[in-house]
């Protein structure tokens, strides 16, 4: 009987999300309703739900107009919204999504007044960070999140030192570090990000980092200071001689297949598979994710089956990219994954109680 409930408290959470941007995470009904509720501007301007998810999800031209658009969800995620806008994220993480883990990331000083002075920004992250913190334990949806603290391209050096120091006092609620903001920004202010993750890891932190994701965002300087690279298909698909390093460093791709057409960084979805085929020939892991799963319309086990209905993996390298997953998650407590940790028990369960498959 315990048992059972256990299983039934566990539900069917299964899957983890390594690569989620908390203002992208935002599904366009929800963000519509808010607008209706709250913003007379945008209300007036989409008064009809289906031209404003149309607006909100159809493709890009560049990375950069693509992130143009979180500006519009960070706005409106302020002290006073934010555990507004989470709760409906991990209601439909856990019910639509079967998540069992979640890293959100997100630029905490992005969520702070835009009117005040950079350094009242600064002091004010800590308190973002607190509100979403207590905002993603949710009780009734059992999800394990951590939050990843983004630097940003385009913030001044201050701001992202403020951002490490922050994440590094704060590892109840914080797991890891990223570079977000367009990876093409990086360029002449390269050494400094190089100063950051390193001094990121002198303060105990792990790391990822947005990378190898456009053309024009390959830094090969920067590689050894992720332990994961967010989206990094540009190895794959360009610079292949350097898989073998990643699988000895034991780095790990966050492929995330919808933002590369969103972003038009790809044309369509079948040229991921040989990002897939040569990462699974040099044994580099790879942890499928959804980035932005509210801006791009598309939740987790979607792109687990858009890849496998497009023939770009199989079920088994399905598989393998779901328990990399867990494997290089910055804060899953467990050896397993879930469904390991199920299929014990509900094979025990059988064996005792004698249960007759229909
Ligand atoms: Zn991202």
């Amino acid at each position: 009987m315990i048992l059972i409930q256990f299983i039934s408290e566990v539900s069917v959470a299964l899957y983890a999300d390594l690569h989620r941007h908390l203002g992208g995470s935002v599904v366009p009904r929800i963000l519509w309703r808010y607008f209706q509720r709250h913003d007379m501007e945008m209300a007036r301007q989409f008064p009809e739900y289906q031209r404003f998810e149309k607006f909100y999800t159809c493709e890009r031209n560049t990375l950069d107009e693509y992130l143009e658009l979180h500006t519009i969800v960070e706005k409106v995620q302020t002290e006073q919204t934010l555990p507004y806008f989470i709760y409906r994220l991990i209601r439909g993480a856990y019910i639509f999504e079967n998540l069992a883990y979640l890293e959100l990331r997100y630029t905490p000083y992005l969520r702070t007044p835009e009117h005040s002075s950079q350094s009242k920004r600064i002091d004010a992250m800590k308190n973002i960070v607190e509100i979403v913190g207590r905002a993603t334990q949710v009780r009734e949806y059992p999800i394990i999140i951590s939050q990843i603290l983004c630097m940003h391209s385009r913030l001044p050096y201050e701001v992202n030192k403020a951002i490490i120091d922050l994440a590094a006092s704060m590892k109840d609620y914080v797991c890891a570090i990223d570079v977000a903001g367009g990876d093409s920004h990086y360029g002449e202010r390269i050494e400094e990000f190089i100063s950051l993750y390193q001094y990121a890891h002198a303060s105990g932190l792990k790391t990822t980092g947005h990378l190898y994701e456009t053309p024009s965002g390959c830094y090969q300087e920067l590689l050894p200071y992720l332990m994961r690279i967010g989206h990094g298909i540009q190895i794959p698909l360009k610079y292949p001689e350097l898989l073998p390093n990643l699988a000895q460093s034991k780095q790990c791709l966050e492929i995330c297949p919808t933002t590369y057409l969103k972003t038009g960084t790809l044309e369509n979805l079948e040229e991921l598979k040989i990002v897939f085929d040569r990462c699974f020939e040099a044994e580099v892991d790879i942890a499928i994710c959804t980035d932005n799963a509210g801006l791009n319309n598309v939740r987790l086990p979607f792109e687990y089956e858009n890849l496998l209905t497009k023939d770009i993996i199989d079920f088994h390298q399905l598989q393998a990219c779901q328990d990399s997953a867990f494997r290089h998650a910055f804060a899953w407590p467990h050896k397993e994954p879930p469904a390991s940790l199920l299929t014990g028990l509900l094979q025990d369960n059988s064996a005792t109680d004698g249960l007759v498959s229909v």
